[in-house]
């Protein structure tokens, strides 16, 4: 069981690595889906059950289905995560130079802690397009001997008036600018040399000019990759954990779904972190134009599919820090390693902005889980007055489609470096992991109540496919229960 986890946790890892920007994400799973030998999706045509779909919008989101054997106007099973992260992007204008360095200025993207980026080795990702129209994909910072970027900070010897500034104002927004080169031109008349150089280098190496930038996504990422955390490896840390640790599962289980009795339908969108919305964020159509096209062409009718569907809003969550346990409510926190988190409701001051799923469908999710030893716990994100948060999941609640929050607790939530419990990551086989833990390391789970639940989930692994379907909604087994 163990060992399941940790190997299905190292294409975790791969897939982090070659996925930090959404565009890499969808790339990726399209691969992942062709090999599994999905076709794609033409609007119009009735699909055999059993047969595997999956369409692209624009490069950044992934739609992919399996046609299950019932007719979709009995219901149709959804899962959605997102591929999109905190990041920094480019400004359109990003080139400026100041004493001898040169820099890309950057705009935050997502919500982040602006003290947490400098220092740290960083990679370009993105497109450009030149004035003709070709493209450039730009990937600088990943391999072993590509050179990383990095913003700046503060030495502690001058450090007295930025240390009394509050956390959100000792680095600010026009802090995070990035160095890019520090080199002059040769020619000792011109201005501005570094940037010069800057520009002269691209233009080499990519035949871009600066007004191109006008015309780029460039996202600045962190330039490590995925690792193991801790002695027993029992934890990932990386950059992205939200939301790909939602996002591989769901897709891996789309793909493991082999004729299901529902369809399953499994979207990795993009915006997310913005929001959702945006032509590629799930505020638009362009998922509920897909599943009104399935419909069409299995010939259904869409609004009853919709009335009788399901879907999991996967997304992350905070897991419970001992570090920081003044920002939780215990009794009602997730923990890292304690199995897949379900929400009830999200949201803020009052949970504003959730869908808030019915006692009647955590009733019905959290009994297919436990009939099949999934490991499980339910709570909230932290103290309420803290503030809070949201995800997809009102916006696929808003098109009549019952929809529950599910995810993996994570550590550092935001940061550049998030950390995940492997055992969450396959909850299917948590519960061997937790008894494991709990024998190595006694008194390492404070509640009782998670204990009685790792007692009463030990050997789990017999249900190996069948839990991993319920975290990931595939549609195989239990959600056809
Ligand atoms: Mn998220
Ligand atoms: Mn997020």
């Amino acid at each position: 069981a163990i060992a399941a986890a940790q190997d299905f946790c190292e294409g975790y890892k791969t897939f982090l690595d070659n996925a930090k920007t959404e565009r890499e994400a969808t790339a990726y799973s399209e691969k992942l889906l062709t090999a599994a030998g999905y076709q794609k999706f033409v609007p119009g045509t009735s699909y055999a059950p059993g047969t595997k779909v999956y369409t692209i919008n624009r490069e950044k989101c992934v739609l992919a289905a399996t046609i299950g054997t019932k007719n979709l106007e009995e219901g149709f099973h959804l899962n959605i995560a997102h591929i999109d992260s905190p990041r920094l992007d480019l400004r359109p204008v990003p080139v400026f130079e100041k004493t001898d360095i040169g820099y890309l200025r950057t705009h935050y993207y997502g919500g982040v802690r602006k003290y947490q980026w400098p220092t740290i080795p960083l990679a370009l990702h993105g497109v450009i397009y030149r004035a003709d129209g070709t493209r450039v994909n730009v990937c600088i910072g990943e391999k072993d001997d590509d050179p990383v970027f990095c913003i700046t900070d503060l030495l502690p010897h001058l450090g007295a008036k930025q240390s009394a500034k509050t956390l959100a104002e000792g680095i600010t927004a026009e802090d995070l600018n990035v160095i890019i080169a520090s080199l002059p031109i040769e020619d000792k008349d011109a201005e501005q040399r570094v940037k010069l150089n800057v520009l002269g280098m691209l233009n080499e190496a990519y035949g871009i000019t600066e007004r191109d930038f006008t015309r780029a996504e460039i996202e600045v990422v962190p330039a490590y990759k995925a690792r193991d955390i801790g002695l027993d490896r029992a934890m990932i840390g990386a950059y992205g954990h939200d939301d790909r640790v939602d996002a591989y599962p769901a897709l891996m289980a789309e793909i493991g779904t082999k004729s299901p009795a529902y369809t399953s339908v499994c979207v990795l969108t993009d915006k997310e972190e913005t929001g959702s919305d945006g032509v590629t964020g799930l505020n638009s159509m362009y998922t509920f134009h897909f599943l009104q096209q399935l419909c069409a062409g299995q010939g259904a009718d869409y609004i009853t599919a919709c009335k009788a569907a399901k879907c999991l809003s996967a997304d992350v969550t905070a897991a419970y820090d001992p570090t920081f346990a003044d920002a939780f409510e215990p009794d009602n926190g997730t923990y890292a390693g304690r199995g897949v988190a379900i929400y009830k409701y999200t949201g803020s001051r009052g949970k504003s902005g959730t869908s808030d799923a019915s006692a009647e469908l955590v009733s019905y999710l959290t009994g297919l889980m436990d009939a099949n030893s999934v490991v499980w716990q339910i709570g909230e994100m932290g103290k309420l007055d803290l503030g809070g948060g949201g995800t997809v999941a009102k916006y696929v609640a808003n098109q009549d489609i019952d929809t529950i929050d599910i995810g993996v607790p994570v550590l550092s939530m935001h940061s550049p470096f998030e950390i995940v419990s492997k055992a969450d990551v396959r909850p299917d086989c948590s519960g061997a992991i937790l008894a494991h833990s709990k024998l190595r390391l006694p008194g390492s789970c404070h509640s009782p109540a998670s204990a009685s639940r790792v007692a009463g989930t030990t050997g789990a692994c017999h249900h190996t496919r069948l839990s991993f379907c319920v975290f990931s909604r595939d549609g195989v087994s239990l959600w056809r229960a």
